[in-house]
């Protein structure tokens, strides 16, 4: 099996492809510290793409509370529990200096890839049982118990926290590795994983192998669906977006503003090149702040998240494992790092504004004439964002094209053979 280099586990690895790095890779940040559960994200992305029949169960955004919930249920702790049958005691990272080609130190276990023989499986997984896809937000604010004393930080005696989650769009998508059609696969001009829908037959292999469960089987088309990074936004050629690449219709949707999404360089070796200018990089890579879900897996996820701060740190050992380093290097969230998660990229060097701190309620009439400015900004902002909404006409040209298999995951396959 060809060998490629994983930097979030520091070392290389086995992959079924020879290749699995972009020039550019799309990535976001997620700051759970943020996130209030309204479930805005999880809508806005049902109601753009998977509102179709046999798609009632499908949500390729979904926010769950932990430690209980999951969707599908309990996927992490079962995936956790197998590498751990696989592998006894192998989950480990070595701890030694990091540097920049292993900034998280070294997995000195086995990922998914290898815990799998390589032939039957390309990849350690499960299938979740149809009754396990039924309730997604299952254990909704379910703290671990309750604290009549009340609870203070650092780490709270009982706790819960909302973790969202879309598709990774893996560096080394398990999905890709599995499918025997060749049907998944992983764009390069901005590494979105996809599935096309003329060659998929349905065998849900992609479903087994992805650790995160963020690929789904559609009972009325017989084939598997995933997230696809709403790629006529990103790339620009959503109609109604003019020609300009837009952020996700989660990401721009997200009330809490805990997301930031982007494009990031990607150098030959897999690394990121540096830019500090890059919200993203700067978060992943200058102040550690955010960090990959289960890197140990092995697939190189590229949706980074900082963690919550009143959560037990064992807990978030489990979470990222890294989180161990990055706490000594960023013991607390610096406030600029929050600036910067805040202001979206699309924003110009000015930001939007409605992102900039209020100030003190004492202040208010000081800055009055500064914030009826802000409020200008802000309505034509909100204006801007409302007609850009709903990308209907992408749809309506798929259906046009008189097709059921015209997804936009199989358009896109087109365009690039074109
Ligand atoms: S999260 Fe799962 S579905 Fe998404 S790219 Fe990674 S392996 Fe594939
Ligand atoms: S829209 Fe934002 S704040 Fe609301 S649930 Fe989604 S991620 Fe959390």
């Amino acid at each position: 099996m060809p060998r490629v280099y994983n930097w979030q586990i520091g070392r290389q690895m086995d992959y079924r492809f020879e290749t699995g790095t972009q020039k550019r890779q799309f990535a976001a940040v997620f700051n759970i510290n943020r996130c209030i559960a309204c479930q805005t994200c999880t809508m806005a992305c049902k109601s753009t793409w998977t509102f179709s029949p046999g798609q009632e169960l499908m949500w390729w955004n979904n926010v769950e509370t932990k430690p209980f919930g999951g969707y599908p249920h309990h996927w992490d702790t079962k995936l956790l529990a197998l590498q751990e049958a696989a592998d006894p005691g192998g989950q480990v990272w070595d701890a030694k200096a990091p540097n920049r080609a292993a900034p998280y130190g070294t997995f000195a276990g086995k990922t998914i890839f290898e815990t799998a023989d390589g032939v039957e499986k390309q990849a350690t997984g499960y299938l979740p049982a149809e009754d396990e896809w039924k309730s997604p937000n299952l254990f909704e604010d379910t703290a671990t118990r309750f604290s009549p004393s009340g609870v203070s930080l650092p780490e709270h005696s009982g706790w819960f926290f909302y973790l969202q989650r879309i598709c990774n769009h893996c560096t080394f998508p398990a999905c890709v590795a599995a499918c025997p059609r060749n049907a998944a696969y992983k764009r390069e001009e901005d590494g979105i994983v996809l599935i096309d829908q003329e060659r998929c037959r349905g065998y849900r292999k992609c479903v087994e192998a992805c650790p995160y469960k963020k690929a789904m089987y559609r009972p009325t088309t017989r084939t598997s669906e995933k997230c696809i990074g709403c790629y006529p936004r990103v790339e620009g050629t959503d109609p109604l977006t003019e020609g300009i690449p837009m952020e996700t219709r989660c990401m721009t949707a997200c009330i809490g503003k805990i997301r930031l999404q982007g494009l990031v360089n990607v150098e030959p070796d897999g690394q990121w090149t540096e830019d500090r200018q890059n919200p993203l990089y700067y978060l992943v890579h200058v102040e550690k702040v955010a960090l990959p879900l289960y890197p140990q897996f092995g697939t190189q996820p590229n949706v980074y998240y900082i963690p919550p701060r009143w959560v037990p740190r064992d807990y978030l050992r489990q979470l990222h494992e890294p989180f161990s380093r990055a706490a000594r290097r960023a013991p607390a969230l610096p406030r600029h790092s929050e600036n910067h998660l805040l202001l979206p990229h699309r924003a110009g060097a000015e930001g939007c504004g409605i992102h900039h701190r209020r100030p003190e309620a004492g202040n208010l009439q000081r800055h009055r004439p500064r914030l009826r400015q802000q409020g200008k900004r802000n309505r034509s902002h909100h204006r801007q964002r409302t007609v850009l909404r709903a990308p209907r006409a992408v749809r309506d040209e798929h259906h046009l094209a008189g097709s059921r298999h015209a997804s936009p995951q199989t358009r896109s396959r087109r365009t690039a053979r074109r």
